[in-house]
Formats: C-alpha cells, sequence, structure tokens
C-alpha cells in the first residue's frame, strides 16, 4: 500500500505501534478483518485509513507489535507522540464513518464511488457530489457567580456530570442554539454568551462549539426526558466529569480555574489536556 499515514481503525480504537506511531502497512494477521479501505489528502501527504470488521462480542485483534488506543484515550493524552496523532486520528474516524454511511446517494439511490481528487463521494447516475458531513453541536458552561451548571444526562454516561450541550438547528445561530439549548433542558435563561473554543468529535461526525455563558434568571427544571438532574457546583465540591480531552473537562477547568491564572483570559484558559 502506498501510502504516507495509515490508519487502522477497530471501531473507535486505533491501531498504534508500540513506540506510539502509526504503521506502515497492514499487518497480515488483520487482511481477513478488512471491511472498508478510503484515501484522501492531508498536510502531511496521503492518508490511508482502513476499518476492520467488528461485532459486539468480539475483541480488537491482538498484534505483538502495538496496541488498540480508544481515539478519546488519544484526545487526553499528554504524551508527546500521542497529543500529536490527536487531530489527524479524529479526521480519520471521522471520515472512516463517513464513508461507510455513505454508499448510496440519498437523492436518487445510485451506487457512490470515491470522487478521485476531491474528498467526496460521486453519484454517476444524477452527478451528485457528496462531500464529508459534520454535524455542529453546542456545548456551553454556564456560570452563576462563583458556581457552575452541570448535568447528569437521562440516556448515557449517567454517573457523569457534563456541560448542556445540543445540536445546532436549521435557521439557527450558535448563540441562539446555545440559549435555546439550555432552556429546553434545564429551563434557566442565560446572557453574555462567548464563544471558549471546539473540537472535531467524530463519534460518529459532531463538531462540537464551546461556549461560556451567564445564568440571568429561573430555577432549574431538568427536562426529563434528556437530563436526569441539573445543578450548581463550586470548585471545592466538584462531582465526577469528563475525563480530560473533552470539551467539557476544557470549560470546566478553564471556569474553575479563574484564580489561579488571572493573566489568561479565558479563552486563554480553555485547553483540552493538562498544561505540562
Ligand atoms: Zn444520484
Amino acid at each position: 500500500m502506498n501510502t504516507d499515514n495509515l490508519f487502522i481503525y477497530s471501531s473507535s480504537e486505533l491501531f498504534i505501534l508500540k513506540n506510539n506511531t502509526l504503521p506502515r502497512s497492514i499487518p497480515a494477521e488483520f487482511d481477513a478483518l478488512k471491511a472498508d479501505e478510503f484515501s484522501y489528502r492531508s498536510l502531511s501527504g496521503k492518508a490511508t485509513v482502513v476499518t476492520l470488521k467488528r461485532t459486539p462480542d468480539t475483541p480488537a485483534p491482538f498484534h505483538e507489535g502495538g496496541y488498540w488506543a480508544p481515539l478519546r484515550s488519544v484526545l487526553g493524552s499528554t504524551e508527546p507522540a500521542l497529543a500529536l496523532l490527536a487531530a489527524p486520528a479524529c479526521r480519520a474516524l471521522g471520515l472512516a464513518n463517513w464513508h461507510r454511511d455513505t454508499r448510496f446517494c440519498p437523492r436518487c439511490g445510485g451506487a457512490l464511488r470515491d470522487h478521485g481528487r476531491e474528498t467526496a463521494r460521486y453519484c454517476q447516475e444524477c452527478d451528485n457530489l457528496l462531500f464529508p458531513r459534520l454535524s455542529p453541536a453546542i456545548i456551553v458552561l454556564v456560570r452563576k457567580g462563583s458556581e457552575i451548571l452541570l448535568a447528569r444526562h437521562a440516556a448515557r454516561n449517567t454517573g457523569t456530570w457534563a456541560c448542556i450541550a445540543g445540536y445546532l438547528e436549521h435557521g439557527e445561530s450558535l448563540e441562539e442554539c446555545v440559549a435555546r439549548e439550555v432552556k429546553e433542558e434545564t429551563g434557566l435563561t442565560v446572557g453574555n454568551i462567548r464563544y471558549a473554543g471546539s473540537q472535531s468529535w467524530p463519534f460518529p461526525d459532531q463538531f462540537m462549539v464551546a461556549f461560556f455563558a451567564e445564568w440571568v434568571s429561573g430555577d432549574i427544571v431538568p427536562d426529563p426526558s434528556e437530563i436526569a438532574e441539573a445543578r450548581w457546583f463550586g470548585a471545592d465540591s466538584l462531582p465526577a466529569i469528563p475525563p480530560p480531552g473533552t470539551v467539557a473537562w476544557g470549560l470546566i477547568n478553564a471556569a474553575l480555574h479563574e484564580s489561579e491564572n488571572p493573566d489568561r483570559t479565558e479563552s486563554e484558559r480553555f485547553v483540552l489536556t493538562p498544561r505540562p
């Protein structure tokens, strides 16, 4: 295989050599498990992503030369070689998910093929060109004095307290989306909505745009279809929060460590992993 960067995924686990670099070729043991392969251009040359067949009961195949790293753990890693891999590995998984799910033209039902020059798929039947899809979403840390708003989701990761988040709707600005999601999920009105940062989150195709906002009015009334519980927390009473490498972790740390870094603005304090 002629490629500059090879990403081998089994579900959202990335195969990495023991020296924390990418393999140069597909180990022969993985050949029979190959489900999909797709190449695209990247800043560091031609990249190829290979996905292996995976069932819920079957672990990723063993290979003595390397190991399988959940992409979420790569995103939170401060190990320099893994930290360098985070962004290109996000792109590879997002494109692999898109390629897997974009097999037929949504307009006419014709079979799609890779475009070749563009990172896109093409329908010969009706000339439809499909580019990789991103689903934009907001995530917001709401502050009330020295306290922050955190919520437990009703259906997923129920033991973790995170920030309010939701998908952008047609016709809506990101700031309007922030105000709507907070209102819908907690009943609170917020203002002074400020951009914090962003993150690619290819599980399967989200693009997270992070904000800070201030409580303006209202008492917490969770929407039970989304939120099991929402509460205000201070820095000394923090519950279990998402790990480093997530925007929620970055927002919470930027807000709570204000007094330790008074010379930095809140967006400068917003980082996704602990500073070295
Ligand atoms: Zn078509």
